[in-house]
This record gives C-alpha cells, sequence and structure tokens, in this order.
C-alpha cells in the first residue's frame, strides 16, 4: 500500500541542499515522492509515488527542475554535476533493467519526456524509442522476433529526435513516408512491410544528414543528453509560454525531465496503449471513462491517425490487463482522493502504468466530483472547497453551446473573454436596433466599437454584446458582467462601419442581420449561428425552476454553504437596480458594495429629465430637474433596500462627466448642418443651445476632469437630492417594518477636505430627512479610495470617513496611467514581450496597486481601528486578487452579482490558505 507521506518542507529542503539533481525510481523504491512536485514535477512525482507503492510502473530516473533552472541560469548550458548524476543513474537503470544503452543482447530503450509543477498537456516535447541506432534495431528484432516493429520504432525514433531534438520540419519526414507509400503501391501506414521501413530508415537518416551537415547521432548517451537538452529547450517555445500566460503559470519554475524505460504498446495483437479517468471529466459521473487502441504507441491515440476504441471494450478483448487497471486506479483515486488521469501500456498483456494525475475536469464536472467524493466519505467537506476552481462556478452559470456544434465553425477572430458565457444573435449596430429587433422576436448581438451608458438598453436585450476596443474595465466588460450578458470586447480585429451597417473580418464582410457567436470564457468568436442553452442554476436563482428539481444546483448550494463556514469576508455585490439586487441576494450577496446611481439615470423616461439638469445655467432650473429625478431615484434606492433584506447597501454620489449624458458633439454638428442645409427650422435653435453646452461640457481628458467628488463640490444640490432620495427611501421602507442600511459613498477623494465638504451636505440632508419622517435609520458616511492620493493620505481621509472601498478600476488606472478604456490596443504585446503576465484591471497588480491598497488600509486603520474597509472594483470577483485582499485583512469584497459565487468559494479558499485552517 502506499506510504505515509513525509513532511513537505523536510524533503524538498533536504535535496535543495543536497544539490541533487537527478532521482531513480524503480523496482517499488524511488527517491522522490509526491510532496516533490517542486522539485520533480507533477509527472515525476507520481511516477515516484506510484513506484513506492508498488504499482507495475516501467523504472527510470527524474532530471529535477532545479537542473532545468541551473540550465537557463548558465546561458543554456547543462551543468557538469548534472551530467554525472545522470550518468550514474543511467547506470542504475540499466543494473535494473538488465539492459544496457547499445547492448547487441538486450538493448535498453528509454522515453524521455517532459514534466513540470503544473501540468501543461502537449506543450512541451517527447522522444520516445530513444536507444536505438543501426545496431540496436536489430536486437530489438531478434528479441520480439518482430522485424516489422523494430524497424518501425527506429523510424518513429528519427522522425521524433529528427523535428524536436534537430529541429528539422515534420513534412520533411512526412514526404518521405508518402514517397516510399507511393513507390509500394499503398495508403496506410500499416500497409508498409519491414523492407519498406528499412527504406524509409534510410531516407529519414539522409534528410537528417543534408540538414544537419552530420550522421543521424548512433551513441545512445549523446542520444540522451541532446533529447534532454531539447526538452530544457521546450519549457521556452511559443506555445508553452502561450500556455503559462493564459493559465498563470509562472515562468521561471522550468520543467523536470522524465527518462523512463520504454515498454511497447505496438508488439502486436497482445499489447496496447490506452488513457483514461476514473470519473467522467465532463459530466463528473461515477464511470469509467477513456479510449484505448491496441497494437498502438501513445502517440497514435493523441494524433487522432486511428479512432480509439471505448476503454470497457478491453474488458474483452484483455480481461486480465482490465481487471488490474480498473483495481490500480481505484486504488490511485483513492490515495490521491481525487479523479485520475492515467495512462497505460500493455506489452503482452503485461499492463505498466505511465502516469497519474490529477484530472482536468468542466466546472460542472468539478462541482458533482467534490460533493460526491464528500458523500463517499473520500473527502471531508473543507477539502471539497478547496478543491473546485473558483472559475467552475462561474462556468455553471453561464449559457453553454454543445460542444460539437461549436468546434464545426471556424475561429473567425478573438477579443478579451470579458463575461462568460455563449451567445449567438443576429448583429445589430444600434442599442435602438437591439431593441427594435428584440421586441420583433430576433435574438440580437449588438457590436458596437464600444459601448457608453447609454447603449445600456440595447445591451440589456442583446444576447451577446461584442467591442471592438476597450479593456476589461471597459464600459462594456463592466456592465455585461453585472448583467451576467455573455460580452467580448477589444476584438481588435472587427472593422465597424456604423455608416453603411457592415462589419469586416478579415476577408469577410458581415451586414445588420447575418449571424454572430462567440464564448465568452475564451473570447473566440465565429461567424454563423450556434444553438445555446440557459444555465440551469441561473434557472433557480431566477425563480423559473423549482430547486428541488436540479441535482447540480443542489451541489452548487451544497458546495457554497461549505465554503461560507470558512470565509472569514463578507460578499456583496456591485448592483444598481432592484433586480440585479435580487440576484445578488439569491447568489448569497449579503450586501451592495457599490450602487452606482447614475446607472439610474438611463431607465425609461429619464435621460430627458438629466439632460434638463445638465443644461440648466442657473441653479433654479438644476433644482427644478433634479426635484423631478429624486422621487424616481428614492423608488429604485427604496427597492434595493427591500431587496438586500437588511443588508447594508453602499450608494455612490454621482461619478462620471456629465456631457456622458449628453448626445455626441458630431452627431449633432451633422444634424445642425443638415437642418441648415434642407432649410429645416423645427427644433434648431434648441439643437444648437445644445451644442453650445455640449461644447461647454467638452474635456480633453474626462476620466481626469470634471466628475466624481469634483461634481458634488461643484453643484452641491445633486449631492442634496441623492442624499434626500436615499434616505427618504431607507425611512419609508423603516416605517413599513423593514430594515434599511445605507451606506453613502463619495467618489474620487484624494483629498480630505473634498470629502469633508461633501460630508457636510450628505449630513445635514439626512439629518433632516430623519427629522422629517420621524423614525431612525443607521446610516454611514464613507468614501472611495481609488486616487492614489487618497491612499497615500489615508490616515488624514479616514477622520472623516466611515468607511472605505477601494476603487481599483480608477486606482489601477490612475497607478499605471493605463486608460481603462485603451488598454486593449497594447495589452496583447504587453503580454506578447512578457512584460505583464496578466491584464491589470482584471487581476490586481500587487506589487503596485496592492502596496497602495495595503497603505491605505494601513493609513485608514491606525487612524481609526474600526474602519470598514472593502473593494468594489472589478477585482473583487477575481480570485487571486480575493486572496490578497483576505491577506491585507478587508472586511468584504463586492463584485458583479454573477460572481458572487465565485468569490464566496475564493474567499473561503483564502481565509483557508492565509489563516492554515482545516
Ligand atoms: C473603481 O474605480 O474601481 C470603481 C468601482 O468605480 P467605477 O468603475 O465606477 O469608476
Ligand atoms: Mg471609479
Amino acid at each position: 500500500m502506499f506510504k505515509k507521506q513525509r513532511g513537505k518542507a523536510g524533503n524538498a529542503g533536504r535535496y535543495a541542499k543536497s544539490g541533487k539533481f537527478v532521482f531513480f525510481f524503480g523496482r517499488g523504491k524511488a527517491e522522490g515522492d509526491r510532496t516533490l512536485r517542486d522539485l520533480l514535477g507533477g509527472k515525476g512525482a507520481n511516477l515516484a509515488e506510484m513506484t513506492n507503492a508498488g504499482l507495475p510502473v516501467p523504472p527510470g530516473f527524474t532530471i529535477s527542475t532545479a537542473a532545468c533552472r541551473l540550465y537557463y541560469e548558465e546561458g543554456r548550458k547543462v551543468s557538469s554535476k548534472v551530467d554525472a548524476q545522470m550518468a550514474d543513474q543511467l547506470r542504475k537503470l540499466e543494473k535494473v533493467t538488465g539492459a544496457s544503452f547499445g547492448s547487441m543482447k538486450n538493448p535498453l530503450l528509454v522515453s524521455v519526456r517532459s514534466g513540470a509543477k503544473f501540468s501543461m498537456p502537449g506543450m512541451m516535447d517527447t522522444i520516445l524509442n530513444l536507444g536505438l541506432n543501426d545496431d540496436t534495431v536489430e536486437a530489438l528484432k531478434a528479441r520480439t522476433s518482430n522485424g516489422r516493429f523494430a524497424r518501425d520504432s527506429y523510424r518513429r525514433f528519427i522522425q521524433m529526435f529528427g523535428n524536436v531534438v534537430l529541429e528539422i520540419g515534420k513534412e520533411e519526414f512526412e514526404h518521405e513516408l508518402e514517397a516510399v507509400k507511393h513507390a509500394r503501391g499503398v495508403t496506410e501506414d500499416p500497409q508498409l512491410d519491414e523492407e519498406a521501413l528499412r527504406e524509409v530508415v534510410e531516407r529519414y537518416k539522409r534528410v537528417v544528414a543534408t540538414r544537419t551537415g552530420k550522421p543521424f547521432p548512433q551513441d545512445p548517451l549523446t542520444q540522451l543528453r541532446l533529447s534532454r537538452d531539447a526538452v530544457f529547450r521546450s519549457w521556452q517555445n511559443p506555445r508553452a509560454r502561450e500556455y503559462r500566460r493564459i493559465y498563470g503559470i509562472p515562468d521561471d519554475i522550468g520543467t523536470a525531465v522524465n527518462v523512463q524505460m520504454m515498454v511497447f504498446g505496438n508488439t502486436g495483437d497482445r499489447s496496447g496503449t490506452g488513457v483514461g479517468f476514473t470519473r467522467n471529466p465532463a459530466t463528473g459521473a461515477k464511470e469509467f471513462y477513456g479510449e484505448f487502441l491496441i497494437n498502438a504507441q501513445g502517440e497514435d491515440v493523441v494524433a487522432g491517425i486511428r479512432t480509439p476504441r471505448p476503454i470497457a471494450e478491453l474488458e474483452t478483448v484483455m480481461p486480465k490487463a482490465f481487471k488490474q487497471l480498473r483495481q490500480i486506479t481505484t486504488r490511485l483515486e483513492k490515495h490521491y482522493r481525487d479523479v485520475q488521469d492515467f495512462e497505460f501500456t500493455i506489452e503482452d498483456e503485461q499492463l505498466y502504468m505511465l502516469q497519474t494525475r490529477s484530472g482536468k475536469r468542466t466546472g460542472y464536472a468539478a462541482v458533482v466530483i467534490a460533493t460526491d467524493l464528500v458523500a463517499e466519505r473520500l473527502v471531508k467537506p473543507v477539502d471539497a472547497v478547496k478543491m473546485v476552481d473558483p472559475e467552475a462556478l462561474s462556468q455553471l452559470l453561464a449559457p453553454i453551446f454543445d460542444p460539437k456544434d461549436w468546434q464545426k465553425l471556424p475561429v473567425a477572430t478573438r477579443g478579451l473573454p470579458a463575461s462568460p458565457g455563449a451567445a449567438s444573435g443576429q448583429v445589430v449596430f444600434t442599442a435602438d436596433h437591439a431593441v427594435e429587433w428584440s421586441r420583433a422576436g430576433k435574438r440580437v448581438m449588438l457590436v458596437r466599437k464600444e459601448t457608453v451608458p447609454d447603449d445600456i438598453h440595447g445591451m440589456f436585450v442583446a444576447q451577446g454584446i461584442l467591442t471592438a476596443t476597450g479593456g476589461m474595465t471597459s464600459h462594456a466588460a463592466v456592465v455585461g458582467r453585472q448583467m451576467g450578458k455573455p460580452s467580448v470586447v477589444g476584438a481588435g480585429a472587427l472593422r465597424i462601419d456604423d455608416r453603411t451597417k457592415t462589419l469586416a473580418i478579415g476577408d469577410h464582410r458581415l451586414k445588420e442581420g447575418d449571424w454572430l457567436s462567440f464564448d465568452g470564457l475564451t473570447g473566440e468568436v465565429k461567424m454563423g449561428q450556434v444553438a445555446t442553452r440557459p444555465s440551469e442554476i441561473l434557472q433557480v436563482v431566477n425563480g423559473e425552476l423549482k430547486a428541488k428539481k436540479s441535482d447540480i444546483f443542489g451541489r452548487f448550494n451544497q458546495l457554497l454553504s461549505w465554503a461560507d463556514k470558512v470565509r472569514r469576508m463578507g460578499i456583496r455585490a456591485n448592483a444598481d437596480q432592484p433586480d440585479q439586487a435580487e440576484i445578488a441576494y439569491g447568489f448569497g450577496a449579503r450586501g451592495i458594495g457599490l450602487c452606482r446611481t447614475e446607472h439610474m439615470f438611463f431607465g425609461e423616461g429619464r435621460i430627458a429629465i438629466v439632460q434638463e439638469m445638465i443644461l440648466a445655467d442657473n441653479e433654479t432650473d438644476r433644482r427644478a430637474a433634479l426635484d423631478k429625478l429624486l422621487p424616481l431615484q428614492r423608488d429604485d434606492f427604496y427597492g434595493v433596500f427591500k431587496a438586500m433584506h437588511g443588508s447594508p447597501v453602499t450608494i455612490r454620489t454621482i461619478d462620471p462627466p456629465l456631457h456622458e449624458f449628453l448626445p455626441k458633439r458630431e452627431d449633432l454638428m451633422v444634424e445642425i448642418a443638415r437642418m441648415e442645409a434642407t432649410g429645416g427650422t423645427v427644433g434648431l435653435d434648441e439643437k444648437r443651445k445644445l451644442l453650445a453646452r455640449v461644447e461647454q461640457l467638452h474635456e480633453f481628458n474626462p476620466m481626469l476632469g470634471h466628475r466624481g467628488v469634483r461634481l458634488g463640490i461643484t453643484y452641491p444640490e445633486i449631492t442634496e437630492m441623492q442624499t434626500r432620495a436615499i434616505m427618504e427611501a431607507a425611512c419609508q421602507l423603516t416605517k413599513k417594518g423593514g430594515k434599511a442600511v445605507p451606506e453613502i459613498m463619495i467618489p474620487l477623494v484624494g483629498d480630505l477636505r473634498e470629502l469633508r465638504d461633501q460630508k457636510a451636505v450628505v449630513v445635514r440632508v439626512a439629518e433632516e430627512v430623519l427629522k422629517e419622517y420621524k423614525v431612525k435609520v443607521k446610516y454611514l458616511v464613507g468614501t472611495m479610495i481609488e486616487v492614489p492620493r487618497g491612499a497615500v493620505t489615508a490616515d488624514e481621509i479616514a477622520k472623516e470617513a466611515d468607511f472605505f472601498s477601494f476603487g481599483t478600476n480608477d486606482l489601477t488606472q490612475l497607478t499605471y496611467g493605463f486608460s481603462r478604456d485603451d488598454i486593449g490596443k497594447f495589452l496583447g504585446a504587453y503580454q506578447d514581450r512578457g512584460i505583464l503576465e496578466r491584464d491589470p484591471f482584471a487581476s490586481l497588480d500587487v506589487s503596485g496597486v496592492g502596496e497602495l491598497v495595503a497603505m491605505g488600509t494601513q493609513k485608514g486603520r491606525a487612524t481609526r481601528p474600526d474602519l470598514k474597509i472593502g473593494v468594489c472594483g472589478e477585482h473583487g470577483g477575481d480570485p487571486s486578487s480575493i486572496h490578497f485582499f483576505e491577506k491585507t485583512g478587508f472586511d468584504y469584497v463586492s463584485c458583479s452579482p454573477y460572481r458572487v459565487p465565485v468569490a464566496r468559494l475564493a474567499a473561503a479558499q483564502a481565509a483557508l490558505q492565509e489563516h492554515a485552517l482545516d
């Protein structure tokens, strides 16, 4: 049985000091075990663990990730120490196997495979059949009495070695293979006999000689050294780097190299090879899942040249090996307490395990498996909380494509995956058309260069939102996530012509009404229609499906309730409307962390009043317009308070520049010119007046202009109206027996005096309202910390603030100096060059922006130890940022309603990690 694990730090630390770079495994004993993943990589650690457990693993050794790091430190050179240790371990391998390199009696053949700490399937290189040369190929023939097999193995080896190590294009080998097939009048590889393969080998060797100027290396040790170096090199190949970038795997950890005795699945009909999972990785169902091929090597399964057979059929073909495989994999699952993804080879009915690792799975399967493992008492609830990737939950909420239908279409272009979910609809280019078409029963895809606040009605009815510009915190991205609407932004290849209502992607031109589809989880955009299905969980939260009728909802809820037990931080939602607040509550948010009041200005019939307020050139007119807005805002606030059932609701006073609410200057100019040219006079004067005011309000840098607290300071009557609306709503609900906990928040504060100015207005009006209503409502007045100066002077600002909410969107924008709406133009180049690993608007830049956040927290609490601190930037829904907020001692995170489950789980994992609870 499996041995007990030794202490992790003990092992790793011991080996780091000893300078040991090469670790042996074989004959029931290994020098490493599963705790050494950092050093041996996932594959190496698991091979060692399986060997120690007495499982049939071909013996070999692992060259550690430390050796790889040293290789790069020394300018892509293998240290003599590593070389010497490898030679020692090779001798040991020869002893254990009774085979040796270059032997004519029993030649040792090995595989050489990469294996990093985190699995990176197919990203790096593998070489099989190493050790074959012109002599040993004859020995292999003699040993197996199969000349065709021996030649075929040699041919595969030269091809792989030529491609991976000598970097000769695959097609050059394919070309020779095809030539021989053609000459022999055959079409399939298996039709080539020994003689034909001998010719292929000769041709391959000629390719190598011509392309490298040297003969194919015959010495097995040289072959091994060159292959090892090629695997180290492959750590930095473009596809491996891209994979690491996507999955956030560090670039400097390096890969290990596993050298292992070859076993052959292609010696005849009593041999085979396959891969499998202990449970279904797509659905999570408890079923043995996988496929195999008779008389084949591993690469044949992956390459898709032959169609593999379902693993259940192995039972009839080779019942003994099948039974053993079932026993071993069941044991492995129990040992690792997780689904295993395994590889095996059967050589002459003898089973060998080549790999086992934790199986990758869909979000759906992750939840099913975690809850099943608890039910089967294999893991505890707290382990289930640790094992599900929080992002898996967001996959469960999004509409989905049938993967088969989706794969049928080619990818037309890609954008940033701003909000997950499958979307398919007919292209429209304006929000008004989106509404018009959807009223006519059509499913539309809103395609815009960028979205602006008054596109909101079109965004609401669209299946998905696709923009050509903008980053992860652009308007389309933020609002898309808040609505739970699939969105892809910054798809730079889109050429949108609003005038002709056409869209070009490369050479293809789409017109309004053509179908377009995208996956908001990956950012892939395709031309054409693909059917989608709504998420079952969302149907339950919306009240369209009974919770009891949904198995997956029950599991989802169960997992989150376990998470809630260990979570320390509170979870709130960013929501502006009562319906969004209700959904957020349904997902488990207990509080609103940000209600952006200006988003309410775009409801039915409001924009005209807002424009009236902005256009007013004196206070009396402005107050008249504000009086009309007051009851509308009050009703919204009432609804939000009610939806939160007594949890706190943070409402922010108006933030964006006022001109965002007015028509575009260029549009007005065109309209006026047209009216003048055609002699139209009706409404001309109003249009001219509007244009004059729009020009007056024009700013060169609106993001740094007249917005946030600056608006409240110049127009205190707006703050007055909003405070009154908030407090009246709270009083009305209280009078009706409900409970409201308003937290009034001032945005963009960088100086204590700004907050002091606005707080005075808020407190004055709030007290007035409380007196008028004669009820008691506790309210707080706080501020956003989103300007670097606000963080730096947080000790001062805290004198006037009951709470801080970090606005990490603006804080990132102002710290980096990257415009949140324009980063899409250069982010890709930054990531390609390794300047940025992740989008700082999606995942907090801990070392820069994070320092300001930590400083603001520490300074704020130095003044006021009980200062309530949260975050309402988009980072509040990002698992790795949530870890940082936990560490920094935040009270809560706030995110879009549909991210609430992700945040609940991520906050629980962060608490477990930070406080080592279990
Ligand atoms: C922020 O800046 O982080 C924030 C939440 O405010 P907004 O996105 O509305 O600017
Ligand atoms: Mg902001």
